[in-house]
């Protein structure tokens, strides 16, 4: 199927409209970069058609790219500044990381399996993003050399929220991560304040690959690996 550039951009506009605007997503800087970020182009060819679609979308290493609602939503839900450095655990195909970086300062991106790291280090450097710097690596252990970070965006879930990542937040700062059994979640954004108090509020409930590692579940038949 030959979809055309202009194309793409219709589709992207009827998403902003009827999947974000539509519904609670109202930062306007938000819905103009979803205007503007070519999802498409973080999928397979073949899923060109739903690539502004209301779901998920597989990748490769039976991976996921979120459903667009999910990733404005964490990203609304961030309250992200311009001057903010940002950790997100679990870069996939890095279509959030781009994102981020439209919204944020830097970006710090891990991700579990290389050949994700490496196809989505060769997109975001194709469209020109400087601000985003990957690893692969186990996430739930943070990433202790750029810490600490404003904002921390996990999304891979797990029943709980690894240790080292609150360690790594700043107070004040935010983290959004989906907490809960693997086959069902919630959606929890946890604050720091600049008291260090910690405040946890439950959002909605969602549906994301598990997190693997040392703070999150163990591997093997959770999600193939390379
Ligand atoms: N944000 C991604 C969606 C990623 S799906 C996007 O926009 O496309 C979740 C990703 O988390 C998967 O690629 C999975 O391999 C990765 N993952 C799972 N456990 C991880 C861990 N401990 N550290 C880093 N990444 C992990």
């Amino acid at each position: 199927m030959n979809i055309r550039e202009n194309d793409f951009g219709e589709m992207r506009r009827k998403m902003v409209i009827d999947q974000l605007s539509g519904r609670d997503i109202k930062d306007k800087l938000i819905l103009d970069i979803f205007g503007k970020v070519p999802r498409h182009k973080f999928t397979d060819p073949k899923f060109y058609k739903d690539a502004y679609s209301d779901f998920p979308l597989p990748i490769e290493n039976e991976q996921t790219i979120s459903q667009p609602y999910i990733v404005a939503l964490m990203a609304q839900l961030l309250d992200i500044k311009k001057s903010d450095r940002i950790l997100e655990i679990g870069t996939g195909s890095g279509y959030q990381a781009a994102i981020l970086a439209e919204l944020a300062n830097q970006v710090f991106s891990v991700e579990r399996l290389k050949n994700l790291t490496e196809k989505a280090r060769a997109v975001l450097e194709e469209m020109g993003y400087k601000n985003i710097t990957l690893n692969t690596g186990d996430g739930t252990m943070g990433w202790e050399e750029f810490a600490p970070f404003d904002k921390i965006v996990v999304s891979a879930s797990a029943e709980f929220m690894p240790d080292p990542l609150m360690k790594q937040l700043k107070s004040p700062g935010k983290l959004v991560m989906p907490v809960g059994p693997r086959v069902s979640q919630k959606l929890l954004v946890i604050e720091k304040t600049a008291e260090g108090e910690v405040l946890e509020k439950e959002i909605c409930g969602c549906v994301f690959v598990p997190l693997i590692g040392k703070y999150g579940w163990e591997g093997n038949n959770a999600g193939k690996d390379i």
